[in-house]
């Protein structure tokens, strides 16, 4: 029997390399021989804060998104999480069996609140228990995410491991997957993850023009001289280069680095063509399937109804357990 994956992306923005590299590329290749379902998780994006004019174009952007890159909807679940409100109900009874100190101590959670100070709401901290929820109504055995997730992942199996212990043996554990790059950083902010809400600076979209992705590379922080030592923001752009670049430019400006010979500014000219060559397709496609709002609208429910028949078994069986049915 195939396995069940599922994996979101919240509507926050538009999809960066960061996504690509940590979730999407892992999807793609999961999806050749598992059930997934990958989902816009627009209740997710509506913890930090967004403008109700631009919701509905990002929920969309963010499905454009999903199918440019390859989710094939033959074969995967693609679906927006509000259409399939299960999750909320799911949420709320993981919700009664979760104490509020441990999602108080989720690094996601006190990242955001400091982005964000005047925007802590109860969604924002109890955002790992609707995922919890996401995962577990499909009773999925593996997500595909980046590194900044994991800790996420640790409190679904959590969630799963003590509503098991109190109702019987309901939910499987859930392994998270991690692609080879599981953390792209800013690149104004070497420190930082690359991420949506970081403003587009920081970020190369992957609809980004060749000309857009030239000028932000060119402004990406990079070392001063050569130590012979690699710095976070150095390291990152190699393993962009590495990840999506042509073999032989990442062979010749490693051994450029390494003799002391290197020039960052060629080193980020040619990073920008190749990120450019790479996306050349997506950028095609996502132009044609723009173009078609008709048919994503049609991929979207259609991947809402079959979603809805599998939550539906599960949270029926749920309150069975529970006790909740007369
Ligand atoms: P936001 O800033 O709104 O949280 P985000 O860029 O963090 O946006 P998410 O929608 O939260 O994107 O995450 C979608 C998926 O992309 C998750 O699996 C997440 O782990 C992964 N991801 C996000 N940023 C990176 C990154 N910089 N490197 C690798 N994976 C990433
Ligand atoms: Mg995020």
């Amino acid at each position: 029997m195939k396995q069940t994956v599922f994996s979101g992306i919240r509507s926050s923005g538009e999809l960066h390399l960061g996504n690509y590299i940590g979730a999407i590329k892992s999807f793609l290749e999961l999806q050749k021989d598992h059930n997934c379902i990958f989902m816009v998780v627009d209740y997710h994006g509506i913890t930090t804060p967004f403008n109700p004019k631009e919701i509905k174009q990002s929920i969309l952007n963010v499905a454009l998104d999903y199918l440019a890159a390859g989710i094939n909807p033959e074969k995967s679940i693609l679906a927006i999480q509000s259409d399939v409100p299960k999750h909320l109900e799911l949420s709320w009874i993981f919700s009664a069996i979760t104490p509020v100190a441990t999602l108080q101590r989720i690094p996601t959670f006190k990242e955001k609140i400091k982005q964000h100070p005047d925007y802590v709401n109860l969604g924002l901290l109890s955002y790992p228990v609707l995922m919890a929820a996401d995962i577990l109504i499909y009773k999925a055995a593996i997500v595909p995410v980046g590194e900044d997730q994991l800790p996420h992942i640790e409190m679904t199996n959590e969630i799963a491991k003590r509503f098991n212990g109190r109702f019987g043996k309901t939910f499987p554990n859930v392994k998270a997957k991690l692609s080879d790059g599981a953390k792209i950083m800013s690149l104004s902010d070497p420190a930082k993850k690359m991420s949506k809400s970081h403003g587009h600076k920081t970020y190369i979209a992957l609809n980004d023009s060749p000309q857009i992705i030239k000028e932000k590379l060119k402004k990406a922080v990079t070392d001063i001289g050569t130590t012979g030592k690699m710095t976070p923001a150095t390291k990152n752009l190699f393993l962009l280069l590495e990840i999506l670049g042509k073999k032989e430019h990442y062979q010749e400006f490693l051994a450029e680095h390494r003799k002391g010979t290197i020039k960052y500014s060629k080193l980020k000219k040619v990073l920008a063509e190749d990120i450019a060559d790479y996306f050349a397709p997506f950028r095609t496609r996502r132009k044609e399937l723009s173009a078609r709002p008709d048919y994503v609208k049609k991929v979207l429910s259609e991947g809402a109804e079959k979603a809805r028949a599998i939550a539906r078994e599960t949270m029926k069986e749920v309150k069975e357990k529970v006790g909740l049915v007369l």
